[in-house]
């Protein structure tokens, strides 16, 4: 189940969104809530995708591997008091 647990030790930027935020004044803009991504499957690998900037940040080619995903998920149940 750990594999299942947020566990993102590195993360992947859009190049393009970094260098528009270095100039941005607000404190309350921050590069995840400012990053838009969409990611998926390619005939290659999986692809990830700047929509703002509408350019590829990252395509991992499997080379003809199949890989194992995990796609099932945990939700953290939280104590509301
Ligand atoms: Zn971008």
């Amino acid at each position: 189940m750990d594999n299942l647990k947020y566990s993102i030790e590195n993360h992947i930027v859009c190049n393009k969104c970094v260098e528009e935020l270095s100039s941005e004044s607000n404190p309350e803009i921050n590069l995840k809530s400012y990053s838009k991504f969409e990611v998926g499957f390619t005939s290659a690998g999986l692809q990830i995708w700047c929509i703002r900037h509408n350019i590829n940040i990252c395509h991992v080619n499997f080379g003809g591997k199949k890989l194992f995903a995990d796609f099932r998920c945990l939700e953290l149940k939280y104590n509301k008091n």
